[in-house]
């Protein structure tokens, strides 16, 4: 049974840590309503390095567990989390703002199916090698190794999915982590951390410190800390990799986006709509490969645009709980003044149309609900590429609607960008579809659907929006370093040093 605790410690050496020196507490915050949910207290230097230790002391067992005997512990987690599906979807509900109809479908479910998928990866070969006959007299074989101990720092929009998509295959290859969750979702962690254990996860593999960017930094540039797996903000992650770079550490970077849909002229507009309006509302547009530049043919903005404003109050905010509410607030108190200033500053500096939604809480929210962070749906219509709406990652459901001529006038806008997280395009000509996507410089795209990301499908960004993979087999190779034996059976190790 999960009860939401009034009081969340660090996690490591198999343990809460209830009397670890702590230099201060974080309140985590129910966005929907703005009351505190929670007490996390944060971890000091010591309290990290303990759980380094903790970390550290676990690796040459756990590293030595055969891959099918790590897999079944790790199923069993699968299990649990599954069992418990319900309870963990509303502690993100509560931390996150997420409405329930979407944390108790996606976020458990996609965290628990890429645990799945690495335990039952590493069961059935994924971590073997390969060899080879270099010549009659010598062979070669390769092996997977783990890292060793491994930080994970997530962001704050799919607390536990970030927290399972980066232990899964961490731990299943034979690594040890410590993890910190973002300051302003912090409640998952605690609750992940006894799942393991609950499954027969040995003490020390797996580990949570709380804190802000700054006990982030400190345990990312530790020296025993072998690799770090980081999602967060672009400029976040410059940071945490150059630390990382100092010390030659492993990385992955799973960073922002200002992604582009490509609407092509034989699209279907109800198809389109739809697709634009996963693309940005779904989770409030706080996914970091939401699909906010959205180009138009100039032929089809006014069936488009009437289309849309037909369907914009199918978004409906509200109790959070009701399984018909699909639209929560954002985040936080600080995110939510970011975003207004974006909103603002696309009607006041950028002049783009305001054609839906703009400054104001959605109306039908109950007297309960106005001290959260609400914002209403809006999109933004006569957008250019220069407008700062159209260049920034806003993180909030704030569609731009921009109009193209020619296809490879769309191409060349939608790569005028240093980010390249994800692109799609919607269309009937499945071969057009195809030869747009192949000229997108993006790292996920998606052909007439958005958003989905299954275990199997491995997930990175271009250009500045990230380095590295998650999910799929080549996520796996994310977490193992390579070594190369050649066997000699010649009896010699050559005649340069066997004779004068
Ligand atoms: P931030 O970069 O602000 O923070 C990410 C994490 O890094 C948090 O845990 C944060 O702690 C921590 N942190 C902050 N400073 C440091 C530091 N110097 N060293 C180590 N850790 C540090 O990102 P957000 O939490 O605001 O997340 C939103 C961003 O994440 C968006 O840009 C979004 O696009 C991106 N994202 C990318 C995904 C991908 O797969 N590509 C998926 C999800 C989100 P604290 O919160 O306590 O400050």
């Amino acid at each position: 049974m999960v009860q939401l605790e009034t009081e969340r410690h660090a996690f490591y050496a198999g343990k809460s840590q209830p009397t670890s020196a702590s230099p201060g507490h974080i309140e985590s915050i129910d966005p929907s309503t703005g009351k505190p949910l929670c007490k996390i207290h944060t971890s000091s230097y010591e309290s990290v390095d303990a759980a380094i230790k903790s970390a550290e002391g676990a690796f040459p067992s756990w590293s030595a567990t055969p891959p099918v005997e790590r897999s079944r512990i790790l199923q069993r987690a699968v299990s649990l989390l599954r069992q418990r599906n319900d309870a963990l979807a509303r502690v993100e509900t509560l931390d996150t703002g997420k409405p329930f109809s979407e944390t108790s479908t996606v976020d458990i479910v996609t965290g628990a199916d890429v645990l799945e998928y690495f335990a039952n990866s590493v069961a059935s070969g994924g971590l073997n090698g390969e060899s080879f006959r270099l010549r009659p007299s010598a062979m070669v074989y390769t092996s997977k190794e783990p890292l060793g101990v491994c930080a994970g720092i997530g962001a704050w929009n799919y607390p536990i999915q970030i927290a399972l998509w980066k232990s899964a295959p961490c731990l299943a290859a034979g690594n040890c982590m410590v993890y910190k969750p973002s300051e302003f979702t912090p409640l998952h962690a605690e609750y992940l951390a006894e799942i393991y254990r609950e499954a027969g996860l040995p003490d020390g593999v797996f580990n949570v410190i709380y804190g802000s960017g700054e006990v982030g930094a400190y345990l990312t540039a530790h020296p025993t800390i072998a690799k770090v797996s980081f999602t967060g903000q672009v400029a976040t992650g410059k940071k945490v990799a150059g630390s990382a770079a100092g010390g030659m550490k492993y990385v992955t970077m799973e960073l922002g986006g200002k992604s582009p849909l490509v609407v092509l002229p034989d699209a279907a507009v109800d198809q389109a709509v739809d697709i634009a309006m996963m693309a940005n509302f779904f989770s409030s547009g706080q996914v970091c490969t939401n699909g906010t530049r959205v180009f138009v043919p100039s032929a089809m903005k006014k069936e488009f645009e009437k289309v849309l404003l037909a369907k914009m109050p199918f978004v409906r905010a509200g109790n959070l709980f009701d399984m018909t509410t699909n639209f929560g607030p954002l985040n936080s108190k600080v995110h939510h003044a970011k975003v207004v200033n974006y909103i603002r500053r696309g009607i006041e500096e950028d002049k783009a149309t305001l054609l839906y939604g703009g400054l104001n809480q959605p109306a039908n929210l109950s007297t309960n609900l106005r001290e959260g962070y609400w914002i209403e749906p809006t999109v933004f219509t006569d957008c250019n590429d220069n407008m700062t709406i159209v260049q920034e990652e806003i993180f909030g459901p704030v569609m731009a609607i921009l109009t193209y001529d020619t296809i490879d006038e769309a191409v060349q806008r939608a790569n005028a960008t240093e980010l390249g997280l994800a692109a799609g395009v919607v269309g009937r000509d499945i071969d057009q579809c195809h030869l747009v996507i192949s000229r997108l410089e993006a790292g996920i795209t998606w052909i007439n659907t958005w958003g989905e990301s299954p275990a199997e499908m491995a997930v990175g960004g271009w250009k500045q929006s990230g380095l590295g993979v998650e999910n799929g087999r080549r996520g796996l190779e994310a977490w193992v370093r390579n070594k190369s034996t050649i066997i000699e059976m010649g009896g010699s190790a050559g005649t340069v040093f066997s004779k004068l």
